[in-house]
């Protein structure tokens, strides 16, 4: 813990959540992971730091925090769902050899920055766009081995 708490309780405040220890020492890791982590992750990394962070309650409160608007669910395609702290909306490129994720930032920074042409009989909240291709070091790993 260290001086981050106060904004991480007024970013919980601000959410309507009570600034418990749980859900600080998870934002707290998850900032020092810089982010995409599962909550598998998250516990790991506790674990490992002796904070004593029960499995499902890093689980319920990556729930809570995400329904909450404080992490953001990075769709990053099938798999384990990713969670991060980020600050702005964004969206993700994944590389389709090494599964890395890039962020990439969102020219409106805040959700939803699009909307279909066609009306749907549904309340659009957010668009998270997945851009797929390869990535540099890949692509000079392709090229040096081919
Ligand atoms: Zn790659
Ligand atoms: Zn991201």
């Amino acid at each position: 813990m260290n001086s981050n708490v106060k904004q991480y309780s007024d970013v919980l405040r601000t959410a309507g959540l009570k600034a418990t220890k749980s859900r600080l020492v998870v934002l707290q890791a998850l900032a020092d992971l810089g982010g995409h982590c599962s909550a598998d992750d998250v516990h790991k990394f506790l674990t490992e730091r002796g904070e004593c962070v029960p499995r499902g309650t890093v689980f319920k409160v990556v729930g809570d925090l995400s329904s909450r608007g404080v992490l953001m669910v990075t769709d990053a395609g099938p798999g384990r769902t990713l969670y991060e702290y980020a600050e702005q909306w964004h969206h993700h490129f994944v590389c389709r050899k090494c599964h890395r994720i890039l962020d990439v930032p969102c020219f409106e920074g805040k959700k939803p920055c699009l909307l279909p042409d066609v009306r749907l009989p549904a309340t659009i909240e957010e668009a998270q766009i997945i851009f797929r291709g390869i990535c540099h070091s890949c692509e000079a790993e392709g090229s040096a081995t081919s």
